[in-house]
C-alpha cells in the first residue's frame, strides 16, 4: 500500500459534524412547530446528534425522545455510539428497543428504536403519551412501518385538540431524510417548515464495469466478480478503505470467504472473524450480525492496513463508516417484493435504482474525494435500472400492517393518508389473508383471534399455527418454531467446497433423528437438543450450527411464551381438543397458518401451488426433503426464494384431509364484497342481501360438484 493519507478520528469528532454550526437553530425550529422536517447529507451528524442537543434542551423533561430507524442493526449501533458520545451506559439514559430485543430501562430518556417498535407501542398508546419528541429517521428509505407512522402521526397530531387528548403537553414530530422529497414531506404535514444542513462533499469518479450487462439480471456471478474488482482495487490504488456493496448475509460471507482465500490461501475456522491478509482487514456487515462485530466496522485499521467493508445496503445510509474512499458497487440488492407470479411475498435479488447507485457511490467521497467502480455496465445502468426505489409499501404484503390499523379503529384502509398509496389489489389481498386468517369478519372487523394476532411480532400465519397449538395446548411444539423462524439462518454454510459437503452430511443427520422428514421438526429438534446440551455452544459446533443464531432463538422463545401465557389469562383465550399422535398434532398446527402455503405434486419433483396461483415450485436443497425419493403429494412450506427458479425453503409433507376444509377459505371470499367493507361500515341491510348472495353461489357450487 502506498503512502497514506488517513482520514483523522477528528474529523468525526461531534463539534467538527456539519450539524454542529445549526444546533440553536435546530433547538428553536423543533419548539416552533408540531412537524418538522430535517434534511441533510448522510454523515452530517442528524441521527447521532440532533436528539442529544434536544435532550440538552431540556425536552425530557416532560417525556422521552423515541427515534425510530426502519433497520435494527442502526438502532442499536447508533444507540451505542450515543452512549459513548454520553458517556453514559447503554440501557440506562440512552438505551435502544428492537425485535426480541429491549434494552431500556426506567430511566431511559433518549431511546433509539426500530419503526416496528414504535408501531406497536402507538398500539398501546395511540397518542404515545410518554414523548415529548418523536424522530421518524431515515424516511428516505420509505420502509413500510416508517411510512405508515408517517400516515399515523398525521392523522392523530394535525389537529391540535385531537392531538391534546390523553396528553398533558405537546408531542413534536421530527421527520428525518437524507435527500430528496422534502417538498412532498413538508406538503404531507400540512406545509410544514423544512430545515436543510448544508453538507461537505467531495467529487467521487464512477467507473463502469464491464461484468454485469442487460443480460446478466438473472445471473449469479456478480459475488465472484465483486471480489475480483475489490482485489484490484486493493493491489492498484493508493491508501483508503474499501466499501462493497453486496446483497445479503450468504453472498457476503461467500465474498469474504473468497477475498480470504485468494489473498491467503490459508485455512480458518469459522469462528475467526478478524481477518487480516495481506495488508487487507476483511470484515462482513449485515442486519443480524452480533453487535460486538459491528464495533469493528468503524474503528480505523492498523497502520498500513486496508479496511475492506463487504456490506448490504445498511452501509448506503443508515451507518456511515469513515475513511472509505473506494466503492465497489455490485448493482443489486435483495429486496421483499410481493411477487404477483406466486402471489405472495418473496425475497429477491434485484438491480438497485439509479438514485440507489449514486447513494452508494456518494459514500466514497465524505473526507475526500473518491472512486466508485461498478461492476455493470453503461447497458445495465440504462435498461434494467429504475430511477427511483419504490417504496416498500408499494411492493409488499400488507396484512400485519392493516390489521395494526385496524386494531387502532382505522377502518377505512383505502382511504388512510398514505405518503404514497398502495395499489388497492395489495389492500385486498392483504383483507382477504385477514379474512382467510379469521382475524377479521365479512364486515372487516378485527375478531378476537385477530386481537391476539396483533400481539405477536410474528408474520400472521405463523402466529395462527402458534396460537392455534396454545388452544391445543401444545405450545412447546410451535413456540421454538416460531423463534428458530425469527432468526438469521442457523445452519452455516462454509464456503469451502470440502468443508460444505462435511455441514451438509451433519445437517441432514440432525433432520434424520427426527425421523419425520419435517423442516419444522428439525427446528424444533435443533433447538431442543441444544438447548439440553451440557455444552451448547460446543454442541453448535459439532453440528455446524450457529451458535449466536441460536442464543437469539432462545432469547426469543422465552419473550414469545411470555406473550402468550399474558393472552392465555384472557378468559375468551381458545380452548380445543385433539386426539391423534404427535407428529399429527404438530404439522395440524402448521397447517392452520401455512394453508395459504400449499403445493402439491404436480410431476417428479416439481409442484404446484395451492393458492389459485397454480405456481410452479421446486423444493429447496437445504430442505431435507430435497432428496427423498419417498412419494409426497402434497406440503406446506414458510417461504419461497425465487433465483433462476422458485424455490420452497422450509417444508413439511402434510395430508390433504388436512387442509381440505381450509383451502376453500382461499377462493370463497369476494374481494370486491371487501373493498366495499374496507370502505365504510356496512349496514346490517347491506349484510343481509351479501350474505344470501353468498349463500346462492355456494348452492350453485354444490350442485356444480355433483355434476
Ligand atoms: P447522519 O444521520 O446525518 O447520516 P450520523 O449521525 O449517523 O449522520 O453520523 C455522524 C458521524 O458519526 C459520522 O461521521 C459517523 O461516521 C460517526 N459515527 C456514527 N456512528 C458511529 C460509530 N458507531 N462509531 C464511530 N463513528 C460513528
Ligand atoms: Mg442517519
Amino acid at each position: 500500500m502506498s503512502k497514506q493519507t488517513r482520514w483523522t478520528p477528528k474529523d468525526c469528532e461531534p463539534k467538527q459534524l456539519p450539524i454542529y454550526q445549526h444546533k440553536n437553530k435546530l433547538i428553536q425550529a423543533v419548539r416552533s412547530s408540531t412537524f418538522l422536517i430535517v434534511t441533510g447529507e448522510t454523515g452530517s451528524g442528524k441521527t447521532t446528534q440532533l436528539p442529544q442537543y434536544l435532550h440538552q434542551a431540556g425536552f425530557c423533561k416532560d417525556g422521552k425522545i423515541g427515534v425510530t430507524q426502519p433497520r435494527r442493526v442502526a438502532a442499536i449501533t447508533v444507540a451505542q455510539r450515543v452512549a459513548q458520545e454520553m458517556k453514559c451506559t447503554l440501557g440506562r439514559e440512552i438505551g435502544y428497543q428492537v425485535r426480541f430485543d429491549d434494552c431500556t430501562s426506567q430511566d431511559t430518556v433518549l431511546k433509539y428504536m426500530t419503526d416496528g417498535c414504535l408501531l406497536r407501542e402507538v398500539l398501546a398508546d395511540p397518542v404515545l403519551s410518554q414523548y415529548s419528541v418523536v424522530i421518524l429517521d431515515e424516511v428516505h428509505e420509505r420502509s413500510l412501518n416508517t411510512d405508515i407512522l408517517l400516515g399515523l402521526l398525521k392523522k392523530v397530531f394535525s389537529n391540535p385538540r385531537e392531538a391534546m387528548k390523553g396528553r398533558s403537553f405537546p408531542l413534536k414530530v421530527v421527520v428525518m431524510s437524507a435527500t430528496l422529497e422534502t417538498d412532498k414531506l413538508s406538503s404531507f404535514f400540512n406545509n410544514c417548515p423544512v430545515f436543510e444542513i448544508p453538507g461537505r462533499v467531495f467529487p467521487v469518479a464512477s467507473m463502469f464495469g464491464t461484468a454485469v450487462g442487460p443480460k446478466d439480471v438473472e445471473s449469479t456471478f456478480y459475488v465472484k466478480e465483486v471480489v475480483k474488482v475489490a482485489l484490484d482495487v486493493h493491489t492498484s490504488e493508493e491508501a483508503g478503505d474499501i466499501l462493497v456493496f453486496l446483497t445479503g448475509q450468504s453472498e457476503i460471507e461467500h465474498a469474504c470467504d473468497m477475498l480470504f482465500e485468494k489473498a491467503e490461501n490459508i485455512d480458518y475456522r469459522y469462528d475467526v472473524q478478524d481477518r487480516t491478509v495481506e495488508g487487507l482487514l476483511i470484515l462482513p456487515l449485515y442486519g443480524s450480525m452480533p453487535t460486538d462485530q459491528q464495533r469493528q466496522i468503524f474503528q480505523a485499521p492498523p497502520p498500513g492496513i486496508r479496511k475492506c467493508v463487504v456490506a448490504t445496503n445498511i452501509a448506503a445510509t443508515s451507518l456511515t463508516i469513515n475513511g472509505i474512499k473506494y466503492i465497489v458497487d455490485s448493482g443489486f440488492v435483495k429486496q421483499l417484493n410481493h411477487n404477483s407470479r406466486v402471489g405472495m411475498d418473496v425475497l429477491e435479488v434485484v438491480p438497485i435504482s439509479k438514485s440507489e447507485a449514486q447513494q452508494r457511490a456518494g459514500r466514497a467521497g465524505r473526507t475526500s474525494a473518491g472512486k466508485c467502480f461498478r461492476i455493470y455496465t453503461k447497458g445495465f445502468w440504462e435498461k434494467c435500472m429504475p430511477e427511483y426505489t419504490i417504496p416498500e409499501i408499494q411492493r409488499t404484503s400488507l396484512t400485519a400492517v392493516i390489521l395494526t390499523l385496524k386494531c387502532l379503529g382505522v377502518h377505512d384502509v383505502i382511504r388512510f393518508p398514505y405518503l404514497d398509496c398502495p395499489e388497492e389489489r395489495f389492500i385486498l389481498e392483504a383483507l382477504k389473508q385477514l379474512y382467510q386468517f379469521d382475524a377479521i369478519d365479512r364486515r372487516g372487523r378485527v375478531t378476537k383471534l385477530g386481537e391476539l394476532m396483533v400481539e405477536f411480532p410474528l408474520h400472521p400465519g405463523l402466529t395462527r399455527a402458534l396460537l392455534k397449538a396454545a388452544s391445543l395446548s401444545c405450545q412447546d411444539l410451535l413456540l421454538p418454531v416460531a423463534a428458530m423462524l425469527s432468526v438469521e439462518n442457523i445452519f452455516i454454510r462454509p464456503g469451502q467446497p470440502d468443508k460444505q459437503k462435511e455441514a451438509a452430511k451433519q445437517h441432514r443427520e440432525l433432520a434424520a433423528k427426527t425421523g419425520s422428514m419435517n423442516d419444522f421438526a428439525t427446528l424444533l429438534s435443533v433447538f431442543n437438543a441444544c438447548k439440553s446440551s451440557d455444552r451448547p455452544s460446543g454442541w453448535c459446533k459439532e453440528n455446524w450450527i450457529h451458535w449466536r443464531a441460536l442464543k437469539s432463538a432462545f432469547s426469543v422463545e422465552t419473550q414469545l411464551r411470555e406473550i402468550l401465557l399474558r393472552l392465555q389469562q384472557r378468559r375468551d383465550f381458545p380452548f380445543e381438543t385433539f386426539d391423534g399422535n404427535k407428529s399429527e398434532l404438530f404439522r395440524r398446527c402448521l397447517c392452520a397458518g401455512y394453508f395459504t402455503n400449499v403445493a402439491r405434486r404436480s410431476v417428479g419433483k416439481v409442484f404446484c401451488t395451492m393458492d389459485g396461483h397454480g405456481s410452479m415450485v421446486h423444493i429447496h436443497p437445504s430442505s431435507s426433503l430435497f432428496e427423498q425419493d419417498v412419494e409426497l403429494n402434497w406440503v406446506i412450506f414458510h417461504d419461497v426464494l425465487v433465483t433462476s427458479k422458485m424455490y420452497i425453503r422450509t417444508v413439511c409433507p402434510i395430508r390433504y384431509e388436512w387442509v381440505k376444509d381450509l383451502l376453500p377459505k382461499l377462493h370463497e371470499v369476494d374481494v370486491y364484497e371487501l373493498s366495499s367493507v374496507a370502505r365504510q361500515e356496512v349496514t346490517e341491510d347491506e349484510m343481509v342481501k351479501w350474505e344470501s348472495r353468498e349463500a346462492a353461489k355456494r348452492q350453485q357450487e354444490a350442485s356444480a360438484e355433483d355434476v
